[in-house]
């Protein structure tokens, strides 16, 4: 039987860190803020952001929400993006995507100061991931699986990782993750040959194709240890992820379970990171006095 990666244990790890730079913060008269922008009625974002509103509310985050019709100007949405930028008590942006297609997500990502960029959408942060500097901070979603297995004492050095997928929100930054921490890294798409034989090389192995249930018993060895970030919803409308868990369960070493595993740890990275912003803040105040 496998070891089972849970969400709730590495939360409540980070939750006592993030809780004491809360009260740290408090002492000085500062409340972390986060502003959670939201176009249209994404069921997906919607999810996501109660997640995130209670996340913040349990930590002592004050959260403020902005939410626009689908069919806003790019010139309203920058408009959002300036005043979140120049308002005081908020510290982390959270915008949700893909936009839109009538909007250029770019110009909207790169007008978002880099000081409050906490998912990492401005260019800026995401060469601080890829260049190795840790400019800003790194996506939410791969950092939330590095913390599960750091707390789950996996050593990555030397290891063979492999990550199916190579979106910009979770696969790519993970695999620069796995090779910060010096783990040999292969990255799979949607055309590589022959998936099982790569899989079946890892000892780690991230999964974020978004493919419900797609890696099988043939994909996987005994000694791997796997982490699902899939979110699926099946016919009768229940979550799951990308690993088929019932057969690869009992094959592998350890395995995070979908709900429960590395989608709950997302937000508490989140909050983690607009508390990390404020103190950021408070140091940068305190150098100029
Ligand atoms: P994308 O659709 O942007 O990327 C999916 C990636 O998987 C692509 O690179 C694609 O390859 C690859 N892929 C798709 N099918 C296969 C296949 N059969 N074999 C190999 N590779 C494949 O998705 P995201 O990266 O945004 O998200 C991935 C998953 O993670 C989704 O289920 C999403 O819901 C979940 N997610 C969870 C989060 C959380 O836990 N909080 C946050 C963000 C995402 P190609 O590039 O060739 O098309």
């Amino acid at each position: 039987m496998a070891e089972l990666m849970l969400g709730k244990e590495v939360n409540a790890s980070l939750n006592e860190k993030i809780k004491a730079n809360v009260e740290a913060l408090k002492q000085k008269g500062v409340v972390p803020g986060l502003g959670i922008v939201r176009v249209g009625e994404n069921p997906g974002d919607l999810s996501y952001e109660k997640g995130a509103v209670r996340k913040c509310e349990t930590l002592g985050i004050s959260c403020r929400r902005f939410l626009l019709p689908k069919d806003v100007s790019e010139k309203e949405l920058l408009a959002v993006i300036e005043m979140l930028n120049n308002d005081d008590l908020i510290h982390g942006v959270l915008l949700f995507r893909p936009l839109p297609k009538h909007l250029r997500s770019s110009v909207i990502e790169n007008a978002l100061a880099p000081e409050k960029d906490v998912d990492c959408m401005t260019e800026l942060s995401m060469a601080g991931v890829f260049t190795g500097k840790k400019i800003g901070f790194p996506p939410c979603t791969p950092q939330g699986c590095m913390e599960i297995l750091d707390y789950y004492g996996v050593d990555c050095t030397g290891k063979k990782a492999v990550v199916i997928g190579r979106s910009l929100v979770v696969g790519r930054p993970a695999a620069m993750m796995l090779m910060d921490k010096n783990a040999t890294v292969t990255i799979c798409h949607s055309r590589t040959v022959d998936l099982p034989s790569v899989t079946r090389e890892a000892d780690i192995l991230i999964v974020a194709a978004g493919q419900a249930g797609m890696i099988g018993a043939d994909h996987v060895r005994k000694g791997q240890v796997v982490i699902d970030v899939g979110i699926n919803v099946t016919g009768e409308g229940m979550l799951c992820g990308d690993v088929d868990y019932q057969a690869v369960e009992p094959i592998v070493s350890a395995i995070t379970p979908v709900p429960g595993g590395a989608g709950s740890v997302t937000t508490t990275v989140l909050a983690g990171h607009v508390v990390e912003a404020a103190m950021r803040r408070e140091e940068s105040a305190l150098k100029e006095k």
